[in-house]
């Protein structure tokens, strides 16, 4: 391939991403935006009240599409509020940013996805708490092998955050909010960005997509019209890729505290989402020029070598992985045909999207034996409606 060749490849991708994906994913991430925005504290709230039935809200948050659900189980579990049952059943149920990819792509399939998972993740988290797999290693839960901060001094002191789950100063408050990754500090160059920009980045995916439902119908779009949406849709991913660097999220993009922020304020979730929207669509545009790459190197059908049961294998383990950005890749891959929906399946149960990161940020040990749960499940699931279906 001559370098004019892999430019092509990487306008064109580029563009198609934007254009054909990212702005309805834009479009997905508004909506649950303003769903979450009310919905998730109500759902924590409850789930921390009630004894019976905490895996099947468990499951019900992580079902929500993104990580905040799933995330904001975690405060929960470490504050004895729910059991480990409950964090099971959550990270069995979400597949993080990665939903948005099959909503804007192939909702049927997104549909289909969800109400197994959500059936495993309840049957899993029940049977956990049943049986009390794990508690030999996890004891009671709690922070464990972690040291907090003494002192929130690291707390950017005009962010006004409406706890969940966990109260202002506790250990918590001193991990998550200090310690693990958190909201970016206000008056860096990124925030700035990040904070003032996001308007301009919703307009953007505005006009994209006008274009993108254009092309979903069909419309015939002359020599100029043809050129105007490459360039535009290939600027449009360039911008993603600024946001994303501003915002420093290249491998996870949701942390509790942004969560957290988002629930207490429309503004944060305008600006989060925003950047969740150009996280993804720069990992869209990863998985297209993979595929692209792929394609004219080796010819399109020698990519469906992953058809076979070993792709089940490949998915559960590739679950394994935190944050979403391989994620995304997978399940774009699958939009492509490259892997069956035995595969998909398992890679949906087995990942855990941005969760386990707050986990394993408070209890090392909980965050592995949750792995090695929820991989285990994806594999047994996978294998089996393979051969069942
Ligand atoms: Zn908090
Ligand atoms: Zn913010």
């Amino acid at each position: 391939m001559s370098f004019v060749d892999v430019l092509d490849l990487v306008v064109t991708n580029a563009s198609t991403a934007f254009v054909d994906v990212t702005v309805f994913v834009g479009v997905a991430l508004l909506v649950f935006g303003v769903i979450n925005y009310k919905l998730e504290g109500r759902l924590v709230e409850y789930i921390a009240k009630r004894k019976a039935y905490q895996p099947v809200i468990g499951a019900l948050l992580g079902l929500i599409p993104g990580c905040g659900g799933a995330i904001l189980v975690m405060p929960l579990y470490v504050k004895k509020k729910v059991s480990f049952g409950t964090v099971i059943a959550a990270l069995i149920a979400t597949t993080g940013d990665s939903a948005f990819v099959l909503i804007s792509e192939d909702i049927r399939v997104f549909l289909a996805l969800s109400a197994i998972s959500f059936v495993v993740a309840i049957v899993a988290g029940c049977l956990v708490d049943h049986f009390g797999i794990g508690k030999k290693h996890l004891g009671r839960g709690g922070v464990v092998g972690v040291k907090a901060c003494g002192e929130c001094g690291c707390r950017r002191s005009n962010l006004h955050i409406q706890h969940m789950g966990h109260e202002e100063g506790d250990e918590v408050d001193k991990i998550l909010h200090c310690k693990a990754k958190h909201h970016q500090s206000v008056g860096t160059l990124g925030y700035k960005i990040t904070h003032k920009g996001y308007l301009f980045y919703w307009s953007f995916l505005a006009v994209g997509l006008v274009f993108g439902i254009m092309n979903m119908m069909l419309v015939e779009f002359g020599d100029f019209w043809l050129n105007f949406v490459l360039y535009f849709g290939g600027i449009g991913t360039l911008v993603s890729v600024v946001l994303m660097i501003a915002g420093k999220k290249y491998f996870s993009d949701d942390t509790h505290e942004e969560v957290e922020l988002k629930l207490g304020s429309f503004r944060e979730t305008l600006v989060h989402n925003a950047e969740e929207t150009a996280f993804v669509g720069v990992w869209i545009f990863v998985a297209f020029l993979v595929v692209g790459i792929g394609t004219s190197a080796f010819g399109a059908d020698n990519l469906m070598m992953f058809s076979g049961l070993s792709a089940v294998f490949i998915a559960s383990v590739l679950g394994i992985i935190p944050g979403c950005g391989i994620q995304i890749i997978f399940v774009s891959l699958y939009v492509k045909g490259l892997f069956p929906f035995a595969a998909l399946l398992a890679h949906g149960i087995s990942q855990d999207g941005d969760a386990l990161f707050p986990l394993f940020a408070m209890n090392k040990k909980a965050s592995f034996v949750a792995t090695i749960i929820t991989t285990i499940v994806a594999l047994v699931v996978g294998v089996a409606w393979y051969f069942l279906f």
